[in-house]
């Protein structure tokens, strides 16, 4: 279908104007069902009430403008198909039937809630394996300990050991060994050894490559994390190698289940705490507002004969504690309406009729509990979804208010501190800054993990492997996992596809109970760049219920605040990533574009242009080494570009702000199927042994990130250029630079000496070459060029005296 023949533009404005959510529950406007009654939205009980995520195929960009507009809570994905673009959206189905009711082509489902479950019960499955095993020390079983010699009289080491807390991905073994017999044991080496599992399955612990050794061993020492201990004989094996050894293990997969902040958060202390030489947590300045909700009760059927009441205290400081509400038929002709309350029990005795049939309106009893001071002081009274309340109330029992949170106790219901773990042998910043963040969006549940498993093989790589020891050495790193504590354990227990924090900022009109997964701020929306308060697209200001909702004003929000603060603290950070999902993208600013005219935020000059292009190769390679993913070019560039806009988003804040590269991850591209010889998309949280090879993967990435920002870091290679004649007719000659590395170049051509204020070679477009420079007559060009991190070609000082820029006369026939 095509969303422009369909409507007339009064149709179109009057659509933008009213958000999609309350275009959903409106009685009697989009839901084809409900009338009076009150709305069966995606939220009605508190379950998941069977919200999907949904294809939906638009004719082209400015259809995804306009479910951006309307509010429609939109995946981070987009892909070109035969009839247009398709895009996922999260649906109740009242929400899809309401779009299809637009003339949007809304297809079938991703995925639903039985996959919820499921991953819920994987997930459940893993952490009783590893705490049933965690108990007390473990008791480690050693499989083989061995010394062999390769062809060339190389002596490598093999042990293989299984740890009874094996299961557990965060036990981790150690092998020590002596230099043969009589000599200490460590004095032939030590190595962090690789926890092997099969299908998903612990099989032992090992090294991933045999060991190269000095001397043939005679005894080996294996120690656990946990407390277990085993001292072996090393045997000598007569069996031949294995092909290609590596020179060092390298140790990788440290996740097996999605973790939720609580258990992230507990992760990062305990690494912190084992590598206090390398390490220090940073605990951000700003609180969130806590994994909380006030507790609510409501009462009624249809919409104008409804009410709710809302809890002054969160549920959790005593807002869950007994306060009930009782709707009382006094079962005598002509009572007036009155409210009592006894403790906590609060009881509306309705007023009657001369036949004893009850009569309180719904506005009535809203005034007449919000009147009465010992009720006002525990709760609050509304009528429905802002309706007017002239329906006459039905009694009803005692009924005790909620906070409905799912999650077990052990997840605090306090405001949350995040916590920051910086890696680095020399964090006195005097070294180059990376910041790594994930979770911004609550459901993205691979991204903590993509975290957690870079800062884990930072760690516990950097003993035996120098690659890792040159990114810690080098670099100042800062590992933020979950930005939306609250959100993600909301996800997690409560309602699976939130995307935002939880911090509620709608009116009485949209805060009855049935509103409550359509809460809170969409932290990636709330930054201070190309915002929608600026007057760019693809996030809503005005509708507290959309799921791109930036928040009352720019960073409202404590999550976006403390990116900030860490940005400005420590100003070292040069680099940073923001990692998301799902399918599969890399991408840089800018990130936003206005709707008048589709201004687009200042894009990124030539020289930076080409070095995110060289860095995204090597980058990508990295993550495709893992399991073949390639990430696709029409997935990888500018994000309004290669996605759509994003206003007010955190990379943009970097970028434009601080001058830090702003980098995006969508982890999870679109798996490969070859016996239907297509590509499905993969959702947000797909079977855990998806999610873990998304992790993987993108933990590549990162690594990957690291060793770019050392590379920039320690770049002391100036940039070479030639000017190239690229045509010449008569009486016009074109022209053009090559350059050695990715760099600007400065250049005149009126004689002058080049500086950073004349002209700069550009783009000849968007995801086009660079450009062509035409003249007219013969003319000198002098110019200079300059890389990313700082290198002026010839050692030139542009605001100097000098002149050892470089000057070319071009002819013109
Ligand atoms: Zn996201």
């Amino acid at each position: 279908m095509s969303t422009g023949r369909s409507h007339g533009p009064r149709r179109f404005l009057a659509l933008i104007a009213l958000p999609l959510a309350l275009a959903v529950s409106t009685p009697g406007l989009a839901s084809p069902t409900t009338d009076n009654a009150v709305a069966p939205d995606r939220s009605s009980t508190g379950e998941q009430n069977g919200v999907g995520l949904m294809r939906i195929v638009v004719a082209n960009k400015s259809g995804i403008d306009r479910l951006n507009q309307l509010g429609v809570d939109l995946a981070e994905y987009t892909k070109p198909v035969d009839n247009g673009i398709e895009v996922h959206a999260i649906l109740s189905p009242e929400e899809s039937q309401a779009l299809r009711d637009k003339g949007f082509d809304v297809q079938d489902a991703i995925s639903d809630q039985s996959d919820y479950a499921q991953n819920m019960a994987e997930r459940a499955a893993a952490i009783r394996a590893a705490t049933a095993t965690t108990a007390g020390t473990d008791t480690l079983t050693v499989l083989r300990a061995e010394w062999f010699s390769s062809l060339d009289n190389q002596l490598f080491l093999n042990i293989e050991v299984k740890s009874s807390a094996g299961t557990d991905s965060t036990t981790v073994l150690t092998a020590s060994w002596d230099g043969g017999p009589g000599t200490e044991i460590g004095s032939g080496g030590t190595a962090t050894m690789s926890r092997f599992t099969d299908a998903g399955q612990y099989m032992y612990h090992r090294f991933s490559n045999p060991v190269p050794i000095t001397a043939a061993p005679a005894r080996a020492t294996i120690t656990s994390n946990k407390g277990g201990s085993a001292t072996v004989d090393v045997a000598k094996w007569l069996g031949s190698p294995r092909k290609n050894p590596g020179k060092h293990p390298y140790v990788s997969d440290f996740v097996d289940h999605y973790m939720d902040p609580t258990e992230v958060t507990a992760r990062f202390t305990g690494l912190a705490a084992e590598f206090p030489q390398l390490t220090e947590l940073i605990d951000l300045p700003y609180k969130t507002n806590g994994y909380r909700r006030q507790a609510q009760a409501q009462f009624g059927t249809a919409a104008a004969s409804t009410l709710y009441v809302t809890s002054t205290a969160y549920g959790s400081e005593g807002g869950n504690d007994d306060i009930t509400m009782s709707l009382v038929n006094p079962g005598t002709a002509n009572a007036p309406l009155s409210v009592s309350v006894s403790g906590k029990a609060v009881t509306v005795r309705l007023a009657t009729d001369g036949s004893g049939a009850t009569s309180s309106t719904a506005a009535q009893v809203v005034a007449a509990v919000n009147g009465n001071a010992g009720a006002a002081k525990m709760l609050t009274a509304s009528t429905y979804r802002g309706n007017a309340g002239t329906g006459v109330v039905a009694a009803a029992a005692a009924t005790q208010l909620t906070d409905n949170l799912k999650a077990p106790a052990s997840v605090s219901r306090e405001p949350f501190q995040m916590k920051v773990l910086r890696i680095g042998k020399h964090r006195d910043g005097s070294k180059v800054g990376v910041f790594l963040y994930c979770q911004e969006h609550a459901r993205e549940w691979v991204t903590p993990l993509v975290c957690v498993e870079s800062a884990e093989r930072l760690l516990r790589n950097y003993a035996n492997d120098p690659n890792t020891r040159k990114i810690v050495d080098g670099l100042d790193i800062f590992i933020l996992p979950v930005v939306n504590p609250d959100g993600a354990h909301y996800s997690m227990y409560d309602f699976n596809m939130q995307r935002r924090n939880m911090t509620n900022y709608c009116p009485a009109a949209n805060a009855d109970p049935g509103r409550r997964n359509a809460w809170g701020v969409d932290i990636n929306r709330n930054f201070s760049v190309g915002s929608v308060f600026d007057g760019y697209v693809g996030a809503s200001a005005t509708s507290c219920t959309s799921d791109t909702f930036a928040g009352p004003n720019e960073l409202s929000e404590p999550e976006a605040r403390n990116e900030v603060w860490l940005v400005d603290t420590f100003p070292n950070i040069k680099l940073s990533m923001n990692t998301h999902s799902y399918g599969g993208y890399f991408m840089w600013p800018p990130g936003a574009y206005k709707a008048e005219g589709r201004e687009v935020l200042p894009r990124v000059d030539q020289g930076t242009e080409a070095y995110f292009w060289t860095s995204s190769d090597y980058i990508l390679s990295r993550v495709q080494e893992y399991r073949g993913t390639a990430i696709w070019p029409g997935r990888t560039g500018p994000v309004t570009d290669v996605l759509y806009s994003a206003a007010g988003n955190s990379a943009d804040e970097h970028w434009y702000n601080r001058g830090i590269i702003g980098w995006d991850f969508e982890v999870g591209a679109d798996v490969y199927n070859p016996e239907t010889g297509r590509f499905s998309a993969v959702g947000f949280q797909p079977p855990f042994a998806e999610g873990h090879e998304e992790a993987m993967e993108f933990a590549n990435g990162n690594i990957a990130i690291l060793e770019v920002a050392r590379a920039y870091a320690t770049d002391k290679i100036q940039p070479k250029t030639s000017l190239k004649i690229v045509k010449q007719e008569a009486g016009a000659t074109a022209f053009t630079f090559s350059t050695s590395e990715p760099a600007n170049v400065y250049y005149t051509l009126d004689g002058s000496r080049p500086t950073y204020g004349s002209a700069k070679l550009a783009l000849a477009g968007m995801r086009e070459g660079v450009q062509n420079i035409t003249v007219n007559s013969d003319t000198t060009v002098n110019w200079f060029s300059i890389d990313i991190a700082g290198n002026v070609e010839s050692n030139y000082k542009p605001d100097g005296e000098g002149s050892n820029y470089n000057k070319q006369r071009v002819g013109v026939q």
